[in-house]
C-alpha cells in the first residue's frame, strides 16, 4: 500500500533502526516508547489488522512470534516484565498489523 506508514519504513522511506529484518518481517523501536523497551514486530506483506488475516497468514503470524521470542531473549527480558500486545479498532492507529513488544516498566498505554 502507497499511503501506509508501516509500508513506507519497509520499502526505507521513512528511516527506521531496525532490530531485526528478514524476507517477511521487521522489527523496529517505536518512535514513542510505552515502555523501557518498545519494538514494533510487522510482516512485510501489508495486511491492514486482525479482520484481514486469513489461514494462508498463519507460517506469518508464527513467524512473528518467533522474531518476539528471539528480541526477549535479545533484550535480556525473559525474566523479567514484558507483554505482547495488538491494538485494534480505535485503538490500533497504524492500519499495517503490528504486535507491539513492551519490556520493563510502561510508561502509558501502547
Ligand atoms: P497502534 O496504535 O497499535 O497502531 O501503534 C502504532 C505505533 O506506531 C504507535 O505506538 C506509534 O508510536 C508508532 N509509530 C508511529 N510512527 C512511527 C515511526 N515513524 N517509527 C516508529 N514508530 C512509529
Ligand atoms: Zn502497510
Amino acid at each position: 500500500m502507497n499511503d501506509c506508514l508501516f509500508c513506507k519504513i519497509i520499502r526505507k522511506e521513512i528511516p527506521s533502526k531496525p532490530v531485526f529484518e528478514s524476507g517477511t518481517i521487521i522489527a523496529f523501536p517505536d518512535i514513542n516508547p510505552a515502555a523501557e523497551i518498545h519494538l514494533l514486530i510487522i510482516p512485510k506483506k501489508h495486511i491492514g489488522g486482525m479482520k484481514d488475516l486469513t489461514l494462508n497468514d498463519g507460517k506469518m503470524l508464527a513467524e512473528i512470534y518467533q522474531v518476539a521470542n528471539k528480541l526477549v531473549s535479545q533484550y535480556n527480558l525473559d525474566d523479567k516484565l514484558y507483554r505482547l500486545v495488538v491494538n485494534g479498532g480505535l485503538a490500533q492507529h497504524v492500519p499495517h498489523i503490528h504486535l507491539h513488544l513492551l519490556g520493563g516498566k510502561l510508561k502509558k498505554t501502547a
